[in-house]
């Protein structure tokens, strides 16, 4: 399956030389920009330029998404005839008009907004899910990455981002005849990627050198066109690295520790490094993932090469650097012996002397390296991908964080959302544009715009709806039929009617996901979808990772049913999800179902496709839904608790759906489709604009990107970073000595506490009084923190005095009062530093 490096070496010299050029020369005087349009994936939302590759080779753009494909593809004869088409000509000219106004206007949100700031955001993450053209995404974290950066541009923030290109992306799926996955690695031609290599100013691809083992690797770039944003790939699989290093590009999530590393390496180090080769200064990092979080090791010691200390570096460093994570599952944060990181890292180090303190910054309570571990430590910005997983990431990562209770642990929550020109389908687009105007297109974060979905009549909604379904249907016929062909299977194709209730299941058939819930009592399943009167559809799809057996075997177990007698056509297996099925499956289906066993969802994004399209969300509460469900825009599983589950709770989660097809969806679908529909404005006007990658765009810019870039702006004197430098030196050295003498409670209003600080002062320090529910510290509830401002000096002590307050609850069964002294300087950006344990003491 894995070509030769050998036969792959041909081909790609050849191309670091060419990338787009051949495309340029057989095109028409007239149709020249069709290029630009072919390199920049402003196509991906752009319906006018869809349709223009449509028109040029509708079979192939149906089966690929590819306009460089088409392009290079296209005869000579055909792109005449074209030329000289007037219909052509006039949607070309369309597309060409919109793609110049997107691409050149001046007043975009960030202009508008914040017209002082050029520096640039660094996006970085180890998948970028932008289109099925560009297979270098295996999931929800590559796909919500694509949809970063296709907000960035149209709102058009300076932001750039940095990648790896994957010779074989993830995988292909196929499912064998007992129903087993089989993972193929298509060779990519890298000529056909909408892609072009990076070239310096004497039109040599750009090349960075990466310290990787006692070596150096050379890593090629490549530059994907977004919009108004780039997205630079790096590459290691050509001639001028020995195979092993070659092979650290092979493909996405290389499961071998040793090529992991490698990767991640490659990422981090060698986008800091690409950077300096194009004398970009960042403002800010933003980590999506730990995966590129070496970045932080080579920021800092670059820092040091010029002359600063680890502590000023660090500061730098963390004061500008965005860190989002993005499960609550152990496996999906990366952790590798320590040896094994230091060993990788042997050239990196050579020379320099402060190795064990950067090392130390990703070490775990286990004595691991811990990829997470290293993001946290150097990021001020931090956050989870939905409310109740930012609570999650707290209690997961409060080690980092010492004498804290969990709630002020630093991480938000800046919940997920989906760029809605990519996911919301054509017939919807199109009412949108005639309803609300197209606006939505351009505030779609604004709520009150989506009020207008209620001037559409249900009767158009609802036409609009099973266009879409009739759509997925064809596609449902068309995989069946090419994978019956493929394993010479000879049977009738289903007959779907768009007129019977859907359900879609898709997602990676990761164990906690859930996938069989809806099979343990197949007498009872059996008889929901086989209702005469009211049948229903269940279309699964989804991929395994290689690795993961437990998720092998649930589409194995699914697979099995869905060729029971009893199920056969009801229950129906699609092969290999990419975001070309997703497109179509999730405004194609009635009711989205998403039942992973809580809170391991840490936030999920199909659901907000489906609901943005009217497709009904039946959901467990969790990730997003604990924020999107109203009431009246689709159903909650079981209970509304955010409570953990375990394995126990999932008899009690399939009863609960069972009982909410049988006695809500089905009867709802069925019997009144007023309700239905009601209920499809409601999905539509409370998801599309919150759930918009416009809003968490905007979130991110307003909560993270500008106070990093103000932080930036600050650290660039350097007397600044001496100054902030020189505090946290002093802490450091003082801080053993800081504590807290003693406690006086004068009354039930006044407290008064002696404490310790050393050679340090009071503006130093703040020292707090902290109330609340629990047992200690770090699992207390809080319910109040005070500030104690008034002190006095006595000898070498200080008294602060808190007087004329209320000390509610003092005293009382299950109340806890502490006092506590943590560091304080204006320009820290998070009140809690990981490298300073806070000074606390218990109140009586
Ligand atoms: C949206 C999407 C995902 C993520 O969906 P979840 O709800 O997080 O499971 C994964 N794969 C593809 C192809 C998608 O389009």
């Amino acid at each position: 399956m894995t070509p030769s490096y050998n036969q792959r070496r041909i081909l790609l010299k050849e191309t670091s030389l060419r990338g787009g050029e051949i495309v340029l020369e057989k095109l028409p005087e007239n149709l020249k920009e069709l290029e630009s349009l072919a390199y920049n994936l402003w196509w991906s939302w752009s319906r006018p330029a869809q349709r223009l590759w449509r028109m040029i080779d509708s079979e192939k753009w149906e089966e690929h998404r590819n306009p460089v494909k088409i392009l290079r593809e296209v005869s000579k004869e055909r792109l005449e005839e074209l030329s000289k088409d007037e219909d052509f000509i006039a949607l070309y000219e369309l597309t060409l008009e919109r793609f110049t106004d997107y691409m050149e206007r001046e007043d975009t949100w960030f202009n508008v907004n914040y017209p002082e700031w050029d520096e640039k955001i660094v996006y970085m993450c180890m998948e970028y899910g932008l289109t099925k053209a560009l297979p270098i995404y295996s999931g929800g974290l590559g796909i919500l990455a694509g949809d970063h950066l296709k907000s960035a541009s149209d709102l058009g923030l300076p932001l750039i981002a940095v990648g790896l290109l994957y010779k074989h992306g993830y995988f292909t799926q196929q499912i064998d005849s007992d129903g087993r996955q089989i993972e193929i690695f298509p060779e990519y031609d890298i000529e056909e990627l909408p892609m072009k290599p990076l070239r310096d100013e004497d039109g040599n691809q750009v090349i960075v050198e990466v310290p990787i083992d006692n070596d150096t690797v050379k890593a090629r770039v490549f530059e994907v066109q977004v919009g108004r944003v780039k997205l630079y790939l790096l590459d290691t699989d050509f001639e001028e690295n020995e195979d092993r290093f070659r092979k650290i590009c092979d493909y996405l999530y290389n499961p071998e520790p040793d090529v992991r590393v490698s990767q991640e390496i490659l990422l981090g180090i060698g986008g800091m490094k690409l950077l300096k080769t194009l004398k970009i200064k960042p403002g800010v990092i933003h980590l999506n993932e730990g995966h590129p979080a070496f970045s932080s090791l080579e920021r800092i010691k670059s820092y040091m090469e010029e002359g600063y200390s680890f502590t000023e570096a660090l500061e730098i460093v963390r004061q500008t650097t965005v860190f989002t994570t993005h499960t609550p599952v152990p496996a999906g944060h990366d952790r590798f012996p320590f040896d094994f990181v230091e060993k990788k890292l042997t050239k990196f180090f050579e020379g320099f002397e402060s190795k064990e303190l950067l090392m130390n910054l990703g070490k775990d309570e286990d004595g691991n390296f811990n990829m997470t571990y290293l993001a946290l430590r150097t990021s001020s910005f931090i956050n989870g991908v939905s409310k109740l997983h930012a609570d999650v990431s707290r209690r997961m990562f409060k080690n980092v964080w010492k004498g804290v209770p969990v709630e002020e642990i630093p991480i938000e929550g800046i919940t997920n959302g989906v760029h809605m020109g990519t996911w919301i389908n054509r017939e919807m687009r199109k009412l949108f544009d005639r309803y609300l105007g197209r606006v939505w297109r351009e505030h779609t974060d604004l709520e009150g715009i989506w009020y207008g979905v209620d001037r559409i009549p249900d009767e158009e909604l609802w036409e609009a709806h099973l266009n879409a379904k009739k759509r997925f249907i064809d596609y449902i016929r068309e995989s069946i039929k090419r994978r019956n062909e493929r394993l010479g299977i000879n049977e009738p194709l289903p007959e779907i009617s768009e007129n019977v209730l859907i359900i879609g299941f898709a997602r990676r058939f990761a164990t906690y996901k859930r996938a069989v819930l809806l099979f343990s009592d197949l007498e009872r399943l059996k008889r929901i979808v086989n209702n005469s009167e009211r049948p229903v559809y269940i279309v699964y799809a989804g991929k395994a990772h290689p690795r993961d057996e437990g998720g092998k075997e649930f589409l194995r177990r699914i697979y099995e049913v869905s060729q029971m007698p009893d199920f056969k056509n009801k229950i129906i297996v699609l092969e290999n999800y990419d975001i070309g099925m997703a497109r179509l499956m999730v405004s194609g289906v009635d009711v989205w179902l998403n039942n992973p066993r809580r809170p391991m969802e840490a936030s999920g994004t199909s659901g907000m496709k489906a609901a943005a399209n009217g497709v009904l969300n039946a959901s467990v509460y969790d990730g997003w839904w604990v924020e999107g469900y109203n009431g009246r825009n689709g159903w909650v599983i079981g209970d509304e608790s955010v409570l953990p589950e375990t394995e126990a709770d999932d008899p009690k989660d399939a009863e609960a759906l069972y009982e909410l097809l049988e006695n809500e969806i089905i009867p709802t679908y069925y019997e009144n489709r007023e309700k239905w529909i009601f209920m499809m404005k409601e999905s539509i006007k409370s998801v599309a604009p919150k759930f918009s990658t416009t809003r968490m765009l905007k979130e991110y810019t307003e909560k993270f990107y500008i106070k990093g870039l103000v932080n930036r702006e600050w650290l660039e004197r350097r007397e600044n970073v001496e100054k902030i430098g020189a505090w946290k030196e002093r802490i450091l050295k003082n801080w053993e000595n800081v504590s807290i003498e003693r406690i006086v409670l004068e009354d039930s209003k006044s407290v008064e506490v002696t404490v310790k600080l050393g050679d340090l002062t009071p503006n130093d320090v703040i020292v707090e009084l902290v109330a609340g529910r629990g047992e200690g510290m770090e699992d207390l509830e809080v319910w109040k923190v005070i500030h104690i401002r008034r002190y006095r000096k006595e000898n070498d002590l200080f008294v602060y005095t808190y007087t004329n307050g209320v000390l509610g609850h003092l005293g009382s069964p299950g109340w806890f009062y502490a006092v506590r002294v943590i560091p304080y300087h204006p320009r820290l950006p998070i009140k809690f530093l990981p490298e300073v344990p806070v000074v606390w003491k218990k109140v009586l």
